[in-house]
């Protein structure tokens, strides 16, 4: 290997993301539960939000504008404006939610910082993802921080010629095979899938990988073992 860039997916491989969707998720259905069981309007969102994706992209504030649009489609136009109001409630609590950074992260981060350029690929909003990385403390640690509009393969050979390194010389982690595994291994990087206990249903993918530059690592941690080996 001659790997000069390590890259980290941030959400629920830096640090707790998806079960603040789901907590959120939990009280929009007890909330419209009037209208529908739960189950039904979990479904009712995941469509408006997957339908949702190519205009508003990935993060918290698409994530607001589609529950008030489900709750809409729910309720057949009937819900009230405060029900509107506790909608964006949620979604600014979900914005002030501290960061709770995941177990090993700073130790992986100081150890491979010596002998890689570390950099963050994340989806999500901006301005969201930007507090987030304030927040965590974790900024110093990278070398580059890039906020991808999506993580497809067109965006990760974007990425890698902005840092002006060839494929076999970046590495991806992260807890999505699809977002942070498949599209790298692709364009021929490594990637190490560090599997979350949780993940959104949209990047959720059953396979079973088999491929020289892919490593499975139970914990972040454990990837400082693959990386040296
Ligand atoms: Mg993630």
């Amino acid at each position: 290997m001659k790997l000069k860039v390590i890259a980290f997916d941030a959400d629920d491989t830096l640090w707790v993301n998806e079960p603040y969707f789901q907590n959120t998720e939990k009280k929009f259905c007890s909330l419209l539960e009037d209208f529908l069981p739960g189950q039904d309007i979990s479904k009712e969102l995941f469509k408006v939000e997957v339908d949702n994706l190519p205009l508003y992209g990935y993060g918290i504030k698409g994530y607001i504008l589609s529950m008030i649009e489900a709750a809409l489609k729910i309720s057949d136009n009937k819900i009230s404006v405060e029900t509107i109001n506790i909608i964006l409630q949620y979604g600014r609590e979900m914005l002030n939610e501290p960061i709770e950074l995941l177990a090993g992260v700073e130790e992986v981060l100081s150890t491979l910082k010596t002998d890689f350029r570390l950099v963050v690929a994340t989806k999500g909003d901006l301005l969201d993802q930007e507090r987030k990385l304030k927040k965590s403390g974790l900024a110093h640690y990278f070398h580059h921080i890039e906020i991808m509009s999506d993580k497809r393969e067109d965006d990760y050979i974007k990425l890698i010629k902005h840092l002006d390194i060839n494929p076999e010389e970046f590495m991806m982690v992260g807890n999505s095979l699809k977002s942070d595994v498949m599209p790298v291994l692709n364009i021929g990087g490594y990637a190490i899938h560090v599997p979350y206990h949780t993940t959104w249903a949209h990047e959720h993918v059953e396979t079973s990988l088999s491929h020289e530059k892919f490593k499975q690592a139970d914990t972040l941690a454990d990837i400082l073992a693959q990386i040296q080996a």
